[in-house]
């Protein structure tokens, strides 16, 4: 079985022999020390700014965005969304459940935004904005600098959902003056799922710490203090962040996030140049690295995925909603290699022979 999907993906045989082992007690200084330098690897990959920090949620990255919307709003904001796919959907239904009042842009699936039509929102009084950095649905990749450009005239508290475009995607969160970052443990990160990241600015955690927010589990500052010394409230996800920590540590070793964000484009690179003269057409106008969303002009997308599956031990991911039968996406992310990619595009092939593409 080899898993192309975006999320969980496959990871490498050194952080498989660390999930191997037993889970350790985890009030200890030994694991607040893991603790501490997992923080410090995220500031380094996230580029986060001067006095930023990271917490460690046990929970997948649905949870950090419900959080940040808990934890940095209230009433009195007035958010813009970019909606471009369903992550973008979700901070929508986010902002709607927890009564956060909020815009939305809404854009057609693949469509990029565009600097004319961001600037429509231009003084408007709008006092946040959320953006899925790699819309995963469709693999589309926002313009983090135009955005942080056009928060930065707006006073705008900037929420950047990096899942997906975290060490896939070059993402420089000082630069772009990113208030939030968010991630996964499933996604570039290939671990298991369960833990989800999210790095807060100078700022974000001022936010944090004056805001008082109504929950026990989904409490920023709470998480806040409990980093300080290497540890959180509850129970985490003990043997995950011990996959992340030797992971960092793997990433680190083989030349750090410059290294790692270019493996993930140069196998997305190779794929795509591979299915070039298969019947498919690319979705994304912007591409991200980490999934190519394809279009098959002939087929059905979810019967290509679920024959792939069943009859050639692969593994694409479909998408849902009114996407379902028109698109699916090829992940470039986790252990995968170019071969990998090879044996995909020989079985899309051999379905093209078959008369099914
Ligand atoms: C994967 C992903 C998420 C989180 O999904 P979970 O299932 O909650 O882990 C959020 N945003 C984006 C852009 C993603 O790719």
């Amino acid at each position: 079985m080899i898993n192309f999907t975006v999320g969980p993906v496959m990871a490498s045989e050194e952080i498989l022999s660390v999930g191997a082992e037993q889970v350790p007690y985890f009030r200890t200084s030994e694991f607040s020390e893991i603790m501490l330098e997992n923080e410090k690897y995220i500031l380094k990959y996230s580029k986060a700014g001067r006095n930023a920090r990271a917490v460690f949620m046990t929970c997948s990255s649905t949870g950090s965005m419900e959080a940040v919307v808990m934890n940095c709003f209230t009433k009195e904001d007035k958010l813009l969304v970019i909606n471009g796919g369903s992550f973008g959907e979700r901070f929508v239904r986010l902002c709607e459940i927890h009564e956060i009042p909020y815009v939305q842009i809404e854009l057609e699936h693949g469509k990029k935004l565009s600097k004319e039509k961001l600037y429509e929102y231009d003084g408007q009084g709008f006092t946040g904005l959320l953006v899925n950095v790699d819309e995963t649905s469709t693999g589309v990749l926002y313009d983090t600098e135009m955005l942080g450009a056009f928060c930065e005239k707006n006073h705008l508290f900037f929420v950047c959902d990096c899942v997906s475009s975290f060490l896939a995607d070059p993402f420089d969160m000082d630069k772009v003056k990113a208030d939030i970052m968010i991630t996964g443990s499933q996604k570039v990160l290939a671990c298991p799922p369960g833990i989800s990241i999210i790095v807060l600015s100078e700022k974000a955690v001022e936010r944090v710490n004056d805001l008082k927010t109504k929950s026990m589990y989904f409490n920023l500052q709470d998480m806040l203090k409990n980093q300080e010394r290497g540890q959180t409230p509850f129970t985490p996800a003990v043997g995950i962040l011990l996959q992340i920590h030797a992971r960092l540590k793997e990433i680190e070793r083989l030349g750090g996030v410059e290294k790692e964000v270019e493996r993930v484009a140069l196998q997305a690179e190779d794929f795509r140049e591979k299915v070039k003269n298969l019947p498919f057409e690319f979705v994304s106008e912007s591409p991200a690295n980490a999934v190519t969303p394809l279009h098959p002009i002939v087929g059905n997308a979810y019967e290509i995925v679920l024959r792939l599956k069943e009859e050639y031990g692969i593994w694409i991911c479909p998408n849902g909603g009114d996407m379902k039968e028109k698109i699916f996406r090829v992940g470039h992310i986790g252990a995968l290699s170019h071969k990998d990619n090879s044996i995909l595009v020989k079985a899309f092939q051999d379905l093209q022979n078959r008369g099914l593409l």
